[in-house]
C-alpha cells in the first residue's frame, strides 16, 4: 500500500497456509507459488510410504498440470486408449476406441500411479526451480483446529501458525470442515466398498489364460453386474495393471477412515465368485499384501454458503468428496487449486480475500457438485439404493467433465469482477480493468509517483468575444466586464511517469482564463460569495494536443479532458525553445520563445494556480458538463523558472481543401485556434520542476 492508501499496483505476496499436502493441497500450492505468494503446507503424514493405486488424469486436469510444469507422461502416465464394458459372463458389451477423442479434448486423458503423481507435485511445489518461491512443506504437522477469521491453524503439537489465507485441503475426513461448515453432514458410506491392488502386466500377459486382458494397451475395462463392478486399467507406462473391485459393503468390513486397510485374497475372490474363471485366475494373481480395502464414501452437497468462512476455504475432497466412477476426484481437486491460483494474482490485498473467496465459490461450486452428481448417476446399484443403478454410458458426461479449463474459467470470472468494480469502466472490457494514471490493474486507485515536468508558456491578451465563442455551452462565460480576455498556450513535457513505466509525453494546450459556469455577477451575488454549490471558476481548456495515445484515451474517458493527438517536436537550444506541432508530417503551429533567462526570485512569486476546467461530454446523451480536473503531474512544488524576452505563435497558412487534406481530423480545431489574435504577449517563459 502506498502511504495515501492507494494501491502500489504490486502488493506484497500473501502468506497462504494450506492444511493437507495431497493432490489438491499440492496443486494449490504450485499455482499459488507461481502467482508469487508465500506458501506453507502442513501435512499430517510423513510421506514416508506414500500409497494409493492408479488415478485418472483426464483432459480437464491434464491441461492444468501441464501449465504448472507437471507433464504426466514424464512421470509414468500412459494414455487411455480404449474404454470397454464386459458382462458378468465375460462377453464384451462394447469397446470404444477413445484415441480419436484427442480431436475433441484439448489435452490427453491419461492414467497414472497416484504415488508418481503425488511425488511429481511435491517436487514441483517445493523445488527451488520454477516460478515463485518454493512452498514450505511441513510434514508430521497435523492440524487440530483453526481460526477461520485470523486466519490461523493450530497443530497437534500446540503451535499456531497465522497467515492471510487458509486453504483446507485435508481430504475426505477433513478436520477443518467442522470449522468452516459446522453442522454439515460428513461423507457417508455409499453402500459399496472396493478392493484396490496392482498386478504387473507381464505376469498377466505371460499366462495364456489371462493374456487377453492386456491385449490392448491403455484399455480401461469395466466388468459389471448390477451390484458389483471391477474396473481395470494400466499405469506406469502400461506395466502395472490397476484394479478397483467394487462390491456391496455388507460383504466386507472396510473402515470408513482408512486408505490402506489390508484385506484377504479369499474375501476378494469370494466377492467376485460369480465372475468367469479367467477373471478368477486374474484376481488370484494379486499378491496378498498388496490388497487394500477401501470404503466408497459419498458426500452430500455442502451448500455454497459452506465452502468458505472468514479467510478460510475448503477444497478438494474436504469440500466435495467423490465416488470413483467418473475418475474425477483428483481432477476436481486440481481444478480447485488452479482456480485459487487464478483468483489470487500477486497484488491481491488482504482486504480482497473475502470477496475473492466468493469468486472461488462462483467458479467452482456448481461444477464440482455437478460432477459429484454425474458420478452418483454412473454408480452401480447398492442396497442403500441411493446411488446409480442405471446403465450409463461411461462417456455420457465426458464432454462436460473434460472440456473445461478451471484456470481460464476462474480468470474470466476475476477479470469481469474487477472490471465491474473498477474505479473507471473503460474499453477494452475483455481484459479486466484498464490501466491509467489513476487506476491499477485491479481497478483500484494507484499512487501517482513523482514525475518531473517542464512547461513553456505564452500568456496573452485577446478579444473576449472571440474566446467566448469557443466556449462549448451557453452556460459558460468569461468573468470579465470588459472586452478583453486573457489566455495562455502551454507546452508541457512530463517525464518519469510511474504509470508509463518511467517514460513521459508532451501536451500542448490552450487555457482560457476566468471561465465560469455561474451567472454573470451583475447583481453582485458572486462577488458576495453567494454562489451555488456547482459553481466553478478557473482556466478552461478547450483542447489539449498530446503525442501519446495512452494519456489521450485515459484522460478523455476517465476525466473528460478534450485531448486529441498531434506530433509535438520540442527543441531547446541555449536560450530558445521551439515547439512544432503537426499531424502526419505537416506542421500546423510553431511556438517560439527567445531570450530565455533565469527569473529573479521576485519574478517567481506566484499566486495559487486556479482550477483547470474541462467540458466533459456524454456522447450517448449528447450533453456536457463543466468539470474541474486536478492534474497531479503538475503539482510538484519546487520550480525553476525562466522568462522569455519574446514569444511568437505562428499557424499554418494552408487554406480550404489544402488545409482539410493536411489536417482531415483537426481542421476545425486548427482554424478555431489560429483565429485567436494575440493582441499583446503579457508573459512568456518556462517553468520546470527541480
Ligand atoms: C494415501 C491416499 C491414497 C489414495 N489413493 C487413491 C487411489 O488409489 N485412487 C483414487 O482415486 N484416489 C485415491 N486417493 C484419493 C485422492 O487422492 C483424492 O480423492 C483426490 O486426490 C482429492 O485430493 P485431496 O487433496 O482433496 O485429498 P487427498 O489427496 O486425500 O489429500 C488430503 C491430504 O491431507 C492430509 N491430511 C488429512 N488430515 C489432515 C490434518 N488434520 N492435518 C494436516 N493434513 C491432513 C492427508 O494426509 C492427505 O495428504 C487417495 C488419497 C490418499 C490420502
Amino acid at each position: 500500500m502506498a502511504p495515501n492508501g492507494t494501491s502500489t499496483g504490486e502488493g506484497r505476496p500473501l502468506k497462504v497456509l494450506i492444511a493437507g499436502g495431497g493432490i489438491g493441497g499440492l496443486s494449490a500450492a504450485i499455482f499459488l507459488r507461481r502467482a508469487g505468494h508465500e506458501v506453507h503446507i502442513f501435512e499430517s503424514s510423513k510421506f514416508g510410504s506414500e500409497t494409493g493405486a492408479a488415478i485418472h488424469i483426464p483432459s480437464n486436469a491434464n491441461g492444468l498440470l501441464r501449465k504448472i510444469g507437471m507433464i504426466p507422461e514424464d512421470h509414468g502416465a500412459n494414455m487411455t486408449e480404449y474404454v470397454s464394458e464386459y458382462a458378468v459372463n465375460g462377453a464384451q458389451v462394447f469397446c470404444k476406441d477413445v484415441r480419436p477423442l484427442s480431436a475433441i479434448f484439448p489435452y490427453p486423458w491419461q492414467l497414472i500411479h497416484r504415488v508418481d503423481f503425488h511425488n511429481a507435485l511435491k517436487e514441483i511445489a517445493t523445488s527451488s526451480e520454477g516460478k515463485g518461491t518454493p512452498a514450505v512443506l511441513n510434514l508430521r504437522s497435523r492440524v487440530e483446529s483453526v481460526d477461520v477469521e485470523a486466519p490461523s491453524l493450530t497443530l497437534t503439537d500446540g503451535t499456531t501458525h497465522t497467515g492471510d489465507l487458509l486453504i483446507a485441503a485435508d481430504g475426505v475426513h477433513s478436520k477443518i470442515r467442522d470449522f468452516v461448515a459446522p453442522g454439515t453432514p460428513a461423507p457417508a458410506s455409499s453402500g459399496s466398498s472396493a478392493f484396490r491392488f496392482m498386478i504387473p502386466v507381464d505376469e498377466v500377459r505371460s499366462d495364456p489364460r489371462t493374456a487377453h486382458f492386456v491385449e490392448k494397451t491403455g484399455e480401461m475395462r469395466m466388468h459389471c453386474t448390477t451390484d458389483r463392478r471391477i474396473v481395470i486399467y494400466p499405469c506406469r507406462k502400461n506395466t502395472l495393471l490397476n484394479f478397483v473391485a467394487m462390491h456391496p459393503e455388507e460383504e466386507t468390513e472396510a473402515s470408513t477412515e482408512e486408505w490402506n486397510q489390508a484385506a484377504s485374497k479369499e474375501t476378494l475372490l469370494s466377492c467376485f465368485k460369480a465372475f468367469p474363471e479367467d477373471m478368477q485366475i486374474l484376481l488370484s494373481k494379486a499378491s496378498p499384501e498388496s490388497i487394500k480395502l477401501w470404503k466408497l464414501l459419498d458426500h452430500d452437497e455442502l451448500g455454497r454458503e459452506n465452502w468458505v468462512r472468514g479467510k478460510t476455504c475448503l477444497m478438494g475432497d474436504a469440500a466435495h468428496a467423490f465416488l470413483p466412477h467418473q475418475g474425477q476426484g483428483g481432477a476436481q481437486a486440481v481444478e480447485d487449486g488452479a482456480a485459487l491460483g487464478a483468483l489470487f494474482p500477486l497484488g491481491t490485498q488482504v482486504s480482497d480475500i473475502p470477496s475473492r473467496l466468493q469468486l472461488y465459490i462462483q467458479s467452482r461450486y456448481d461444477r464440482a457438485t455437478m460432477i459429484q452428481e454425474y458420478t452418483r448417476q454412473s454408480a452401480f446399484k447398492t442396497a442403500r439404493g441411493k446411488h446409480g443403478g442405471k446403465p450409463i454410458d461411461p462417456m455420457k458426461f465426458g464432454n462436460t467433465n473434460m472440456n473445461h479449463d478451471a484456470y481460464a474459467h476462474a480468470s474470466g470470472i476475476l477479470r469481469r469482477h474487477l472490471a465491474q468494480n473498477a474505479l473507471f469502466t473503460r474499453m477494452p472490457a475483455a481484459f479486466g480493468p484498464t490501466l491509467s494514471p489513476r487506476q491499477d490493474r485491479f481497478g483500484k486507485p494507484r499512487a501517482f509517483g513523482t514525475p518531473s515536468h517542464t512547461t513553456s508558456y505564452v500568456k496573452f491578451k485577446t478579444y473576449k468575444s472571440y474566446l467566448s465563442a469557443l466556449l462549448p455551452s451557453e452556460e459558460l462565460s468569461i468573468a470579465s466586464h470588459i472586452g478583453w480576455a486573457t489566455a495562455t498556450f502551454t507546452v508541457t513535457r512530463l517525464e518519469n511517469l510511474d504509470w508509463l513505466g518511467g517514460r513521459g509525453y508532451s501536451f500542448f494546450a490552450l487555457h482560457i482564463h476566468d471561465v465560469t459556469n455561474s451567472k454573470p455577477a451583475a447583481d453582485g451575488a458572486a462577488a458576495n460569495g453567494d454562489n451555488s454549490e456547482s459553481e466553478l471558476k478557473g482556466d478552461f481548456v478547450p483542447v489539449m494536443f498530446e503525442n501519446l495515445a495512452d494519456p489521450i484515451i485515459t484522460g478523455r474517458e476517465e476525466l473528460g479532458v478534450a485531448k486529441v493527438y498531434a506530433t509535438l517536436d520540442e527543441t531547446t537550444t541555449g536560450s530558445s525553445f521551439v515547439l512544432s506541432a503537426g499531424w502526419q508530417g505537416t506542421e500546423f503551429c510553431k511556438l517560439t520563445l527567445e531570450g530565455l533567462t533565469p527569473a529573479s526570485s521576485s519574478e517567481t512569486a506566484t499566486a495559487e494556480e486556479p482550477p483547470t476546467l474541462h467540458w466533459k461530454v456524454n456522447p450517448k446523451a449528447n450533453t456536457g458538463e463543466l468539470v474541474s480536473v486536478d492534474l497531479p503531474a503538475l503539482k510538484t512544488e519546487a520550480q525553476k523558472e525562466w522568462k522569455a524576452s519574446s514569444a511568437k505563435i505562428e499557424w499554418t497558412d494552408l487554406e480550404g481543401k489544402e488545409l482539410e487534406s493536411a489536417f482531415p481530423t483537426l481542421v476545425n480545431i486548427v482554424e478555431g485556434l489560429r483565429d485567436i489574435k494575440v493582441v499583446e504577449v503579457l508573459e512568456s517563459g518556462m517553468k520546470a520542476s527541480s
